[in-house]
């Protein structure tokens, strides 16, 4: 795979600039970004002049199919990880070592360190989501894809949701549409919440009736091959509550707003409070309580996060969530949330199902 060894020559430039002669690789997902192997329960050692899989014979067939090429060294039934990550150490002669902060457990790194007495055992925290926050075109298209199955299956709900049905049919029925349109499956457990439970942001449908209440939040995506997607709409099903119209049109151009900041240079904090401030001057500002957006890649969240305190400048190739919300206990809660593209000149909002007010009324 082309694209992986462009990733792994850049990882090595940040193992450089680190100071380290090798990085053991343990987030599973950090190891299929870095070689196309899609199993679980397999390191990947990253050195200067090379690249070793420490897998096991469960995968050995995989491996040749999805990484022709990569060397491996399948551990024989009986070696642990332990000892096959020692041996591929020993062979790469390792003096200082890079292991990952975020996925590595204590006691491994323990076990690690005893065994090799004459490796240094460093802590490297974030150097390959720092790479994967940056998407490539292999990325982008696999993003665009799962996007369009998250379209369709909604086009489908859309037209067929009823007063009668519960939210929990309704994401079930979903999620089958994700499929039946050739996504792998949700991106993660979509959201079906109805009124007052629309106040929650991380709503899990229950048998409650769509026509319970005069509108639904739906937050959903696609795992296509292996990226996803993800966006929540606002649907009303029943009459038009005046207060709903109004929250509504000041989250949709809070994140109008918020979407037409975005170009590379400018700051995840500043884009977060450019939405925001529209909020709070609308008098919502205590109730829209979490960070405006986050990447989304090969994980439903990862990096670049759009929240305060977040300084770093955006960067052409990032994909980011754009989701203000307004939360109302006890009443209800609007949020819309597109997936953007940071381009070289500004964005490219990649998501398209409409989202004016009139959009959103069903009745
Ligand atoms: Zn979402
Ligand atoms: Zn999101």
């Amino acid at each position: 795979m082309e694209a992986a060894s462009a990733r792994r020559d850049k990882l090595r430039k940040s193992m450089k600039a680190l100071g380290v002669d090798a990085l053991l690789v343990t987030n599973f997902t950090n190891v299929t970004y870095l070689t196309g192997f899609t199993g679980d329960d397999s390191y990947l050692l990253v050195h200067a002049k090379g690249q070793v899989v420490i897998s096991d014979p469960r995968y050995t067939t995989q491996l040749e199919e999805e990484c022709p090429g990569l060397d491996a060294f399948i551990r024989p039934p009986g070696m642990g990880m332990l000892e096959g990550v020692t041996q591929a150490l020993a062979a790469a002669k390792i003096a200082k070592l890079g292991v990952e902060a975020d996925s590595m457990t204590v006691g491994f790194r323990d076990q690690l360190a005893e065994k090799l007495p004459k490796t240094a055992v460093v802590t490297a925290a974030r150097l390959v989501e720092q790479l994967r926050e940056v998407k490539d075109k292999e990325e982008i298209a696999e993003i665009r894809q799962a996007i369009w199955f998250a379209e369709k299956a909604f086009a489908v709900l859309r037209a067929t949701l009823r007063p009668e049905r519960t939210e929990k049919e309704v994401a079930d029925d979903l999620e089958n549409q994700l499929r039946l349109f050739g996504a792998k499956g949700s991106s993660f457990p979509p959201i079906v919440a109805v009124g007052p439970r629309a106040a929650l942001p991380h709503a899990r449908p229950t048998q409650q009736l769509i026509g319970s209440s005069e509108f639904v939040l739906i937050d959903w995506g696609a795992s296509g091959r292996l990226y996803k997607s993800d966006l929540t709409r606002v649907l009303v099903t029943g009459r038009i509550p005046a207060k709903l119209e109004r929250v509504y049109r000041v989250v949709l151009s809070a994140q109008e707003q918020a979407i037409a900041a975005i170009r590379p240079g400018i700051s995840g904090h500043d884009v977060d409070r450019v939405a925001r401030e529209l909020i709070a001057k609308a008098g919502f500002g205590a109730n829209f309580g979490h960070g405006l957006g986050h990447g989304i890649g090969l994980d439903i969240h990862e990096g670049p996060r759009l929240a305060a305190g977040q300084h770093l400048p955006l960067k052409p190739g990032m994909v980011v969530t754009v989701e203000p919300g307004i939360y109302l206990p006890g009443w209800g809660g609007v949020r819309i949330e597109d997936d953007i593209l940071v381009t070289k000149t500004g964005h490219e909002v990649l998501t398209s199902v409409p989202k004016a007010f009139d959009e959103a009324v069903l009745s």
